[in-house]
């Protein structure tokens, strides 16, 4: 993979608007061997409210012209990332360090997700129309609307540039609204690349933007917005939930998590063991849902770590090209490989067995060798605070009910996965477990299924995305109450208040909420 040369890029090129001067700026590095690629320009307060005011002037256009019209020209992009997969997985490797097998995964889940709402989001949004418990209200026409709050500011990490500025997005713009990203300040490319292909090669409507910077640009973003989703991690989150409580602005929160992987004494142990090294070290470990650590029933442990050794010690990593060469790539941000090394130190110390990996890796760009760690318990770093690197600990337990407890003996509540032959018995465990989902033989799957709702419990989130309320989230909802009859002119509660009509509509209160038909009547007293 070749560093592309450096070049600046400023906010209003990036976004192909706007004129606002720049005052700063960062460097985008190539994580494989540290080489600047790029300086970006980072957007000021003035210019996120300037940018958030311009979509939102195209906004009411956006959500007037329909859900067809909308899917209409979200295909025209998917199509644009289609055609030009082969680049953004290029772009995608230099900023993060991804092997080729990660990076190119990212285009084709948002082409997914831009066919599941294109199709599902009219179903989802469409008005409802509900009867009133109430049969006084029988005269009433209830209807419940679904309109977007007009402008959506997402916030997103830097291990899924595009999936997790985009996965998001798309729901958000199939509801109507306008999406302003503000990308991870360590991979901003993606994104911006995404919002230059949206106006200048799919000539779209001028309701998806993105702005660069730091805490001071999400900060503003938040501000300015009607909406706000953000994934990261759960120390920013809660910096975002206080923020956005003085604008009184709704927020969708993803993420950290510090997910298990249950591993019971009838379980396929080959496939326990691919799944856990696929499941931790995938994305080189910097997956929220990534397995982190693992819990095995007794009677195989010692068979279990033997094989997930094996399998972790013969996969490749390195620089990765188009050929699909290496397994597990660079760690994409820098200080993240310090606390990697942080948490298998403080293991090593603590009695812990290192089977293979354990190192940094020498030379330019964040390496650390693919890890196992043995015989780990809730005393290290490793198996309670999130490491989101290629570690994996490891720790033998007595019986399901152990690993059940160990599993939950954390803040987070992300995902899970429980590995056995017997689905049902697997699923009685999952039941048990404090989690957002949980994968039975099997990990990550539940984030490529947009019918399922995905979010964390405790400290990994509050709402979720995917599914029917993975849209609706987006919304305000508007309740319309009509008449079925036609209307005189006026109701008895209204003014003036008439002694006649207090008294029929009590003897009506009564009839409806009194049980047993002499309570109802009136002639014995209510009780239940
Ligand atoms: P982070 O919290 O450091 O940063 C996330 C984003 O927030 C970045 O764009 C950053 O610039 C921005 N930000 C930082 N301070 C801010 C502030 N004060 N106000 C507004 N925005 C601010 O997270 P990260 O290191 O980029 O990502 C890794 C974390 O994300 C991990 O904890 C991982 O588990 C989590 N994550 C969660 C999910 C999920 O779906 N639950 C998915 C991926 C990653």
């Amino acid at each position: 993979m070749e560093p592309t040369a450096a070049k600046t890029k400023t906010d209003a090129e990036a976004s192909g608007n706007g004129t606002a001067p720049a005052t700063e700026t960062f460097d985008v590095h190539n994580p494989a061997d540290g080489s600047v690629i790029e300086t970006v320009e980072v957007a000021s307060p003035e210019r996120v409210a300037e940018v958030v005011a311009r979509v939102r002037a195209a906004q009411p256009e956006w959500e007037a012209m329909g859900f067809k019209e909308r899917y209409r020209w979200l295909g025209r992009l998917r199509d644009w990332m289609i055609d030009n997969a082969d680049a953004l997985a290029d772009l995608m490797q230099s900023e993060t360090g991804k092997v080729r097998a990660d990076a190119e995964l990212e285009a084709p889940f948002i082409c997914d997700a831009i066919n599941f709402w294109g199709q599902r989001a009219a179903g989802f949004l469409a008005d409802e129309t509900p009867s009133s418990h109430n049969p006084m209200f029988k005269v009433k026409r209830l209807r419940i609307t679904y309109r977007p709050n007009p402008v959506v500011g997402v916030i997103s990490p830097w291990n899924f540039p595009l999936i997790l500025a985009f996965d998001d997005a798309i729901p958000a713009l199939m509801a109507g609204a306008a999406v302003v990203v503000k990308p991870s300040e360590v991979t901003p490319l993606i994104a911006m690349e995404i919002a230059r292909a949206w106006k200048e090669e799919v000539g779209g409507p001028d309701v998806i933007d993105v702005v660069n910077g730091t805490a001071d640009t999400g900060g503003a973003l938040i501000d300015e917005v009607d909406f706000i989703q953000f994934t990261g991690s759960d120390r920013t989150g809660r910096v975002v939930m206080k923020r956005a409580a003085d604008t009184l602005t709704p927020v969708s929160l993803e993420l950290g998590g510090k997910d298990p992987m249950i591993v019971l004494r009838d379980a396929n142990v080959d496939r326990a063991a691919n799944a856990a090294a696929f499941g931790g070290l995938g994305n080189t470990g910097q997956i929220c849902m990534a397995i982190e650590r693992v819990y095995v029933e007794e009677p195989i442990y010692d068979e279990f770590v033997d094989k997930l050794t094996k399998r972790v010690r013969e996969l490749r990593q390195g620089v990765d090209d188009r050929s699909f060469k290496q397994d597990v790539g660079a760690m994409t941000f820098p200080p993240q490989v310090d606390i990697v090394s942080d948490h298998v130190e403080d293991a090593r110390e603590k009695g812990a067995r290192i089977t293979t990996g354990g190192q940094r890796k020498d030379g330019p760009g964040n390496w650390y060798e693919p890890t196992v760690i043995a015989d780990a318990d809730h005393s290290m770093k490793v198996m309670v605070d999130e490491t989101f690197g290629p570690v994996l600990g490891v720790m033998k337990v007595a019986d399901a009910d152990e690993a059940i407890r160990m599993a939950n003996d954390t803040r987070y509540g992300l995902s899970a996965s429980v590995m056995s032959r017997d689905t049902k018995h697997a699923e009685r465990v999952a039941r048990k477990l404090e989690v957002g989902a949980a994968n039975i033989d099997d990990v990550l799957t539940n984030y490529f299924l947009q019918d399922l709702p995905m979010g964390g419990w405790k400290s990994s989130g509050v709402g979720f995305r995917h599914g029917e309320y993975g849209i609706k989230r987006f919304c305000r909802t508007e309740a319309i109450v009509s008449p079925r009859l036609p209307q005189g002119k006026r109701d008895p509660m209204w003014f003036p208040h008439r002694a006649r009509d207090r008294r029929i509509m009590a003897a009506v209160f009564r009839f409806i909420n009194a049980r047993g038909l002499r309570n109802r009547l009136g002639i014995g007293k209510s009780r239940s």
